[in-house]
């Protein structure tokens, strides 16, 4: 059992590589800290599992740092109400609840995958590019399996090779950004050589795979199990025979728990000024949550946002320029794979758009605030808590979500009670 109550000098929610960066640099600057994440590990998405799964030389190098940091770790933490007067956030363990107070507060949430919904993309065997990968690093067997990769970004080939280097066959990768735009972005990587030798890596390890630009998931075979994919290139349709379709529209920002905050967000994430603090006094944000920008991006943003929360202005601005350039890389990959309008088209009226609720499009299609959506059709009202269909709608029919309410993540009533006791007046 964890005691009910802590208090902290710092505490960071999210061990991604953003956390852990923030943890550290924290630590070396003489504060107490604390990292509170939801999954059984730290590593967040790229090195989720912890180290073992994740053999890179700098996924290495930033859990050596953690471990001798010293700053004190809590996984399966997740975080489900705070409230920013009080300084003080609300942590669900699987057999217990506790508060934890703050000094100062960073938001490391992360990011989740974009879906889009297409005819059949409920059905077993069509799974998120990382949702499926997670499941191969926790021991689902691939190999020999034909997995069909789709939608857009650098996450399609990074997935690919890990399915490939675990025993799968990869008939294609389909990209929806067209070649008039990833060519001017592959010549850029030559500014950042590190990026265009991981490119070149993954374009060898996947050179038995075709790589095809303009071409995305039309329709899921309608059958109890996936049995093959239609890709739509140009005029050409056809069928891909496969075992599973990993798919993935790019990533959308875990700004959740910051709104909650009452932080200030823009359309790219939580808003931070050059030291990575919010609107809101005391609490900090780094990494995908502020904005999508790959991982380099995450670990600078979590060092300056580690050495501003502990009053280390002058390390922190050290790191200006690198962030800058880093910055740079995630403008070019923003505008070379930015979703084109076709693919708001790929739903028919049929397709489901809410999951939880089996909510279809024509439903949603008549109504013109998120709130309507909700309240007329349940949309948004399931487990996901709109976490899922909350970007679809944006992106298809414009509705923003307006407001989050607390529990940001399913929680349990004795967890809710434990707070509402905690705050009532004495
Ligand atoms: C599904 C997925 C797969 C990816 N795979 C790759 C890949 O193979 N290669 C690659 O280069 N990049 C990959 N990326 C991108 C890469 O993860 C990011 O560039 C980088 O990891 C971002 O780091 P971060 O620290 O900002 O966030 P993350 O790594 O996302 O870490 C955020 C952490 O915060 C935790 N968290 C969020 N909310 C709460 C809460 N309320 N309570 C407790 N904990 C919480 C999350 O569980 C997570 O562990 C992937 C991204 C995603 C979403």
């Amino acid at each position: 059992m964890t005691e009910a109550r802590r208090t902290v000098d710092i505490l960071v929610v999210g061990a991604g590589p953003a956390g852990m960066a923030a943890a550290v640099r924290a630590r070396e600057s003489g504060r107490g800290v604390l990292v509170l994440d939801d999954n059984p590990a730290p590593g967040g998405q790229i090195w989720r599992g912890g180290q073992e799964h994740s053999p890179s030389a700098r996924a290495s190098s930033w859990f050596a740092k953690m471990a001798a940091s010293g700053a004190q770790v809590i996984a399966g933490a997740r975080i489900v109400d705070g409230d920013a007067k009080r300084q003080c956030l609300t942590v669900e363990m699987p057999d217990s609840a506790f508060e934890v107070s703050y000094d100062k507060l960073i938001l490391a949430t992360g990011a989740r995958e974009l879906f889009l919904p297409f005819p059949g993309w409920t059905i077993p065997g069509v799974m998120g590019v990382g949702g499926l990968q997670a499941l191969v690093k926790s021991g689902l067997p691939v190999t020999g399996k034909r997995i069909v990769v789709a939608g857009s970004g650098p996450l399609l080939l990074a997935a690919a090779a890990y399915f490939r280097a675990h025993g799968a066959i990869v008939p294609i990768v389909a990209e929806q950004a067209p070649v008039s735009r990833l060519a001017p972005f592959a010549s850029r990587l030559a500014k950042h050589p590190g990026k265009l030798f991981q490119a070149a890596a993954l374009r060898l390890a996947l050179h038995r795979s075709r790589y095809r630009s303009s071409c995305w998931a039309i329709r899921a075979s309608e059958t109890e199990r996936l049995e093959s994919v239609q890709l739509q290139q140009h005029n050409r349709v056809w069928l891909e025979p496969c075992e599973y379709l990993a798919v993935a529209y790019g990533f959308i920002s875990n700004v959740e728990l910051a709104v909650l905050m009452q932080c200030q967000t823009g359309a790219a994430g939580v808003r931070v000024n050059d030291l990575q603090e919010t609107s809101q006094n005391q609490i900090y944000c780094a990494g995908e949550c502020t904005g999508i920008g790959g991982v380099d991006l995450s670990i600078i943003e979590g060092e300056i946002a580690g050495y501003a929360a502990s009053g280390r202005d002058d390390l922190a601005g050290n790191l200006f320029k690198k962030r800058d350039k880093a910055r740079q890389f995630a403008a070019a990959l923003e505008s070379a794979f930015a979703l084109r309008d076709e693919l708001r088209s790929l739903a028919d009226a049929g397709t489901i758009i809410c999951r939880c609720e089996d909510v279809t499009r024509e439903r949603l299609e008549p109504m013109r605030s998120w709130r309507s959506a909700k309240l007329q059709t349940r949309c948004g009202m399931g487990p996901c808590q709109g976490r899922i269909c909350g970007p679809i709608l944006e992106f298809l029919l414009g509705l923003h979500p307006e407001s989050v309410r607390p529990p940001v993540f399913p929680a349990r009533v004795e967890t809710l009670l434990r707070q509402e006791e905690e705050t009532r007046p004495t």
